[in-house]
Formats: C-alpha cells, sequence, structure tokens
C-alpha cells in the first residue's frame, strides 16, 4: 500500500486562480506518487510534493510565497519521518528556493531540529543552497494593494504541505509557507514547528494550514496523529480538531492527514483548500478545490 496527500492551503482564493490550483496540487501529488510507485520512500515523496508546489508561483510557499509587513520574503517549513520521529525546519529564511529541502537538510545534517533567520540563511549557503530572490511581481503587487486595506481583513494566507505512506509503511510530512501576508518581521508560524502544522509517527502523518499561532497554541498536528493514534480513523481525527479551533479560537484549519493503511483524512473549515490524493489501489489522482 502507498498514498499520497496534497493541499496547497486552505486560504482565499481568487476565483480565477482556483483551476490552476487544484492542477498544481494534482502535478504535486503525481511527482511524490512517482517517488513511491518506483520504490522510493515516503521522506523523498513528501520532499518531491512540496518542491512542485514551491516551485508553482501560485501557491504561497517558496517561489510567490506572501510578503510581511516591511515587503519581504521569511519563509518557514518542516519535515518530519513517522519511522524515526526525525524532524527538521527553518524560520524565518530569505532568499532560498526551497526552504523544504534546507528543512531536511537540518533533519539530516545537524543536530538541531530548527534553525531561524540569518543563522538559518547561513547553514543553506554553507550547504550549497543558492542565492534566489522567491517574491515575484504579482505578489509585489498584492502586498501593496493589502497594505492599502492593513486595517480590514487579511487576506491570501495559505500554506503547502505533503503526506505519504511508502511501500516500506513508512510515513513522513512536509510543510511549507510564506506565513500570514503581513506578518510581523521574525514572526514564525506553525508549519516548521514539529507538532503544530506538521508531524509524523509510526501511524499517522499530519500537515496542517490556517492561522498559524492558534495552531501552535492548540498543538494541532500532534493531537490529530494522537487521535488517529487511539484508533479514531484520520478524516474522523481531523474533523474533530478542526471543529476544536472553531469552537476554542473561531480560526478556521484545513488538514490532510494520513494513518498507516493508507486511510486518508481531509477536512477545511475555509471555503477551499485545493487538495490531490491517491491511495493504494486507485487508478488515478483525485483532485479538488473543496471537499
Ligand atoms: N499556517 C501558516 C502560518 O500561520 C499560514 C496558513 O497556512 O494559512 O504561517
Amino acid at each position: 500500500m502507498i498514498a499520497i496527500v496534497v493541499h496547497g492551503g486552505a486560504g482565499r482564493w481568487d476565483e480565477t486562480e482556483r483551476d490552476g490550483a487544484v492542477a498544481g496540487v494534482r502535478c504535486a501529488a503525481a511527482a511524490g506518487w512517482q517517488v513511491l510507485e518506483s520504490g522510493g520512500g515516503a521522506l523523498d515523496a513528501v520532499t518531491a510534493a512540496v518542491i512542485a508546489l514551491e516551485d508553482d508561483p501560485l501557491f504561497n510557499a517558496g517561489t510567490g510565497s506572501v510578503l510581511n509587513a516591511e515587503g519581504d520574503a521569511e519563509l518557514d517549513a518542516g519535515i518530519m519521518a513517522g519511522d524515526t520521529l526525525a524532524a527538521g525546519g527553518v524560520a524565518c529564511v530569505r532568499r532560498v528556493r526551497n526552504p523544504v529541502l534546507v528543512a531536511r537538510r537540518v533533519m539530516e545534517a545537524t543536530d538541531c531540529v530548527l534553525l531561524a533567520g540569518a543563522e538559518a540563511v547561513r547553514f543553506a549557503r554553507d550547504q550549497g543552497f543558492a542565492d534566489y530572490d522567491p517574491v515575484t511581481g504579482r505578489r509585489r503587487a498584492r502586498w501593496r494593494a493589502a497594505r492599502a486595506r492593513q486595517a480590514g481583513e487579511r487576506l491570501v494566507p495559505g500554506t503547502v504541505g505533503a503526506v505519504a505512506l511508502d511501500g516500506n509503511g513508512r510515513l513522513a510530512a512536509a510543510t511549507s509557507t510564506g506565513g500570514r501576508e503581513l506578518k510581523r518581521p521574525g514572526r514564525v508560524g506553525d508549519s516548521p514547528v514539529p507538532g503544530a502544522g506538521n508531524y509524523a509517527t509510526a501511524q499517522a502523518a499530519v500537515s496542517a494550514t490556517g492561522w498559524g499561532e492558534f495552531m501552535l497554541r492548540m498543538a494541532a498536528a500532534k493531537t490529530i496523529a494522537t487521535r488517529i493514534e487511539s484508533g479514531e480513523s484520520p478524516q474522523s481525527a481531523a474533523a474533530a480538531v478542526l471543529e476544536d479551533m472553531e469552537r476554542i479560537f473561531g480560526a478556521p484549519i484545513g488538514v490532510i492527514c494520513l494513518d498507516a493503511r493508507g486511510a486518508v483524512g481531509i477536512v477545511h473549515g475555509t471555503e477551499g483548500m485545493p487538495h490531490a490524493w491517491r491511495s493504494g489501489g486507485d487508478d488515478d489522482f483525485k483532485a479538488r478545490f473543496a471537499t
């Protein structure tokens, strides 16, 4: 049994971008599936899927990330292997193309779980990650518009993520984001923090999207994983935590998750969350804007 699920963020999507976002998540799921199908591991599958989403300028991760209050892109990403509980993350990194790859390098080449800010960038450069400007003209124009109406609602959050189960029964999760538009410089969200926006164990893998400050306070991804480990289905575990988040904080979130048998959970409390998945004997990918 192999399985992959990806999401492109529980943000507010412009009508004109929804089809592109669905095509993007399908493509990312296919990249992850290809790894699994050829006998690759869950970690490589989630890495491949998240790279595809980071490189697609439509999504708020890597190229095309949203900008902070000062107009800079500060990126967060996290990755976790369920079988070993190995985890790595970067927070507030600037000028890298694929934060998920730097997060993975933190996991594999250091004795740290999280590196942040300028020192994380220095680590990336030492590891051979080139200087890269992830800011697109479209995002810069939106930032100007968002800043002009700053007192109002903050638009265009979102994040990308993937969970996978490989042929050896191993689960993994990866999540990457530009965070919240107009965020305070230095702000770190839930995505790179194990247990908040990203988590994997031997029995569950979870990637979440939504308002990071609330997910950090609820350990949202870990809570979902613990419910799955107690025998709850991924769908029901994710729905229960989504409900708690709405009740306690009024914060709608989005979640994708998997258990070790390839059962899939996909929920979102927002109007949409582009997502795609394929599991076991499915003969094709399913890709949707909303569940
Ligand atoms: N979770 C992300 C953050 O707070 C944003 C999002 O997914 O909407 O950084």
